[in-house]
């Protein structure tokens, strides 16, 4: 079996790239760019797929069609998973064409590419919890209505239906994972779990004095991401396509990340934390919650990582990274000097 994994640099581009090469997948993965220097490729070597044999990484562009087209028309792929995005929700206000360029219509393009040159191919769309946005129930399933409330949650619920259109119309297999907020050590530092894991790091290693972030009221129910590219792989295998929201069933506030990282390493987030209106957005969500009932019946999908251990894990490699060995740094009671792991 062939994959192609658009957007193959990010976190879960790394971890499905991961789970199929295991499964004995050939996996090509894509990007618009190749950085002179190789540091976009950093996740997918920490996951160790860069050095297995059956990984190809290549560049395409989702937003030129000539791109796409020259790519499946260049060899076979049984799937192809986009997971290429502008995926930072306060980036997209401040480039709302530039997102959708990239969300809605690298969507069609591939989209059109498959239909024309590749009826067989099976399709997997990035949707996202962002889509239900100003929400009036309790928990998110399938049938939520959608009511976004950034330029990146419009485009994804464009995306999200030209994936339903292009299934009911020419009958592809193509199905979108609604996915909620899903993190990890390698989570991209400008989401809110990540900036507060390698602030705490920072703090530790006295590298900054504190973190400055927008509201503490916020709700996500975040699971982890290599929990959720099993989920994607599932929707892929069936015998029909359908649409499946992957979450936990739990919500947190960002207080309860600060309050689980802080109290990780022994300090008080309180101290440590100010307001900055500039981490504000315009309009924002307040509370999602999802309800992954589908997945669980018809998958047999379940998440096996909790919240407050994803967190620590998260404070953890971060703590690596600056240098500091968590282990040592605990075994000595705090101390990061003792603990410098250099
Ligand atoms: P999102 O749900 O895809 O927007 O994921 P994020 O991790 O970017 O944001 C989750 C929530 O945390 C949002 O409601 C943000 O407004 C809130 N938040 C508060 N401070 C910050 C911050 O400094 N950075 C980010 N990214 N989010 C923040």
């Amino acid at each position: 079996m062939h994959a192609l994994i658009t957007g193959v640099t990010g976190q879960d581009g790394a971890y499905l790239s991961a789970l199929l090469l295991g499964e004995g997948y050939q996996v090509t993965g894509t990007s618009p760019r190749r950085s002179s220097d190789n540091s976009n490729l950093r996740r997918l070597m920490e996951v160790g797929a860069l050095e297995n044999h059956k990984f190809k990484y290549d560049t395409m562009d989702v937003t030129c069609a000539s791109s796409v087209d020259a790519m499946i028309t260049s060899q076979h792929f049984d799937v192809i998973y986009n997971l290429a995005a502008q995926s930072y929700v306060a980036e997209s206000f401040v480039s709302p064409l530039a997102t959708t360029q990239i969300n809605y219509n690298g969507v069609l393009n591939l989209l059109e590419s498959i239909k024309k040159f590749s009826r067989e191919t099976r399709f997997y769309q990035a949707s996202t919890s962002e889509m239900f946005g100003l929400v009036d129930c309790e928990a998110q399933n399938e049938d939520t209505k959608f009511h976004p409330r950034s330029p990146y949650g419009v485009a994804k619920c464009a995306a999200h239906y030209a994936v339903q259109n292009y299934r009911e119309a020419y009958g592809m297999y193509a199905c979108s994972g609604i996915l909620f907020n899903h993190e990890s050590p390698h989570r991209g530092i400008e989401f809110v779990t990540r900036k507060i894991t390698d602030g705490v790091a920072k703090i530790v290693s006295k590298q900054r004095m504190d973190i400055s972030l927008g509201t503490l009221d916020s709700q996500r129910d975040w699971g982890h991401a290599r929990d959720y590219v099993r989920g994607m792989h599932m929707m892929m295998t069936q015998d029909r396509p359908e649409d499946f929201v992957i979450a936990t069933g739990v919500t947190h506030s960002v207080r309860d990340v600060l309050e689980i990282a802080f109290s990780h390493v022994g300090l008080d987030y309180r101290d440590y934390v100010e307001q900055d209106a500039r981490y504000m957005r315009p309009s924002d969500v307040p509370i999602l919650c999802g309800d992954p009932s589908k997945a669980r019946s018809k998958l047999g999908w379940e998440p096996t990582v909790d919240f407050e251990d994803m967190i620590k894990e998260m404070v953890d490699f971060d703590l690596f990274r600056h240098n500091v060995d968590p282990l040592k740094y605990f075994l000595t009671g705090g101390s990061a000097d003792a603990a410098a792991n250099r």
